[in-house]
């Protein structure tokens, strides 16, 4: 099966929003086994619309709609298909019904217009919509699929999970179930992952195996199709223990995990507690670390120490150290992570000092950093990097292999 996607929307052409229903429909689809060869982008023209929908029906079987369901004049979208179609619109009186329910609930006053949501087209397959009040339905015409779907994506993704997921699902005929897994890596890049694996890759149709770059990590997604759920588990499993025997060493979780996450749940495992100074970051990493549901209790505090002075005076790196070394430098971070955890008698101090850019510091090029972490009874540890990004993405990054380096020095640690 052929699908292309057709988000319906001025908003999306003005570039006031982004087009993620088109991305999220898209990888669900794939998962579906269902190739998506188009992504369209129209605004609220009835005219526009209908003329992407004759080009749509030219080329893909199934033709998802997204957006302008709603109750206003410019929610065209049904309308057009069901005019095109040469369909009536019909009151569902379900979705009516959930639509007052929704009004009560709200304690806010329904409007005539917001009936128009509850009208669907003849025939179709209605989609429930259990955050909000349009529903979604599916269609079918001249050997089309039409499926048209809500623009919130806090309604739009529940809704395609639960009821839309399914029911192509049966339309594909398949009772097979389908189960994916994805796997982080960090510290390697998407190309050289991808040339590590390149023959798994290729020979592998099930789990079929995505990979995915953003933000200086990669994820790998599989999935996996099977009869027997315990079957496609197994599949699943072959597939990850021969990528992980080439790129573990960078593998840091599964599926909805983050590096800050791990992180956090590795120093509630040590038993101690983390402290940070903070130069070019600002104090990034401490507002990453405490928005980690469960983070509570495991950061004592932490300086943002941007001057020299601070540097100097709350955490006393040595003169002599400011002078000869710089403050972008192994030793200077080496003081800065063990003295802020003794100043707040943490077991763990982590300290990152560098150029985040766009000017050069002490000779330094933009993108040096050096990363300082301690932990109670180890020798302290430094990292340089040279990430030579702009300013934004070097302190992103300086904050995620501040991570990823305090995670493997925190698995060490307890492995001794
Ligand atoms: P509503 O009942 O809210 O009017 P609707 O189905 O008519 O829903 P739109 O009016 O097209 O949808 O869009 C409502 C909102 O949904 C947009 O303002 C935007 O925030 C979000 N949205 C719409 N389309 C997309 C899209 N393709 N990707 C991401 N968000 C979207």
């Amino acid at each position: 099966m052929n699908a292309e996607i057709i988000a319906v929307g001025s908003e999306l052409l003005l570039g006031q929003i982004v087009n993620t229903n088109a991305r999220f429909i898209s990888r669900q689809l794939a998962e579906l086994g269902i190739n998506v060869f188009y992504h369209t982008v129209v605004g609220d023209n009835p005219e526009r619309l209908k003329s992407v929908i004759k080009v749509a029906e030219g080329r893909s079987d199934l033709i998802v709609f997204t957006g302008g369901l709603g109750p206003t004049k410019d929610d065209l979208t049904k309308e057009t298909i069901a005019r095109h179609l040469g369909k009536e619109l019909v009151m569902d009186e379900q979705a009516l019904e959930s639509i007052q329910l929704y009004f009560k609930r709200t304690s806010r006053e329904m409007t005539e217009n917001n009936k128009k949501q509850a009208l669907v087209l003849k025939d179709a397959q209605i989609l429930p919509n259990e955050h909000g009040m349009a529903p979604g339905m599916i269609s079918e015409s001249g050997g089309h699929i039409y499926m048209l779907l809500p623009g919130p994506p806090n309604e739009m993704e529940p809704m395609f999970l639960k009821h839309a997921f399914p029911a192509l699902q049966s339309k594909l005929g398949t009772d097979d179930v389908i189960v994916s897994r994805v796997l982080h890596f960090f510290g390697i890049g998407e190309a050289m992952l991808e040339t590590e694996i390149e023959d798994i890759i290729d020979a592998q149709s099930n789990p079929t195996i995505a990979p995915l770059a953003s933000d200086g990590e990669v994820t790998l997604r599989l999935t996996a199709k099977h009869s027997q759920p315990n079957t496609a588990m197994m599949l699943m499993d072959e597939t990850e223990s021969k990528i992980l025997d080439r790129v573990g060493e960078f593998f840091y979780g599964y599926d909805d995990t983050s590096l800050m996450y791990e992180l956090s749940r590795l120093i509630k495992e040590s038993n101690m507690t983390i402290s940070a100074a903070e130069s070019l970051t600002g104090g990034m990493f401490q507002q990453e670390f405490t928005s980690i549901p469960g983070a509570g209790g495991l950061l004592k505090g932490g300086v943002v120490c941007y001057t020299n002075e601070v540097k100097a005076e709350v955490l006393k790196v040595r003169k002599d150290t400011i002078d000869n070394e710089g403050v972008v430098s192994a030793q200077c971070a080496a003081e800065l992570a063990e003295n802020v955890a003794r100043l707040t008698n943490s077991g763990i101090g982590i300290s990152f000092t560098g150029v985040a850019g766009p000017d050069e510091l002490e000779g330094n090029p933009v993108g040096t950093v050096y990363i300082g972490i301690w932990i109670k009874g180890r020798p302290v540890q430094t990292e340089k990097l040279n990430l030579g990004g702009t300013r934004a993405a070097n302190r992103v990054r300086t904050v995620k292999y501040g991570c990823h380096f305090l995670i493997k020095a925190l698995k060490e640690s307890q492995d001794v």
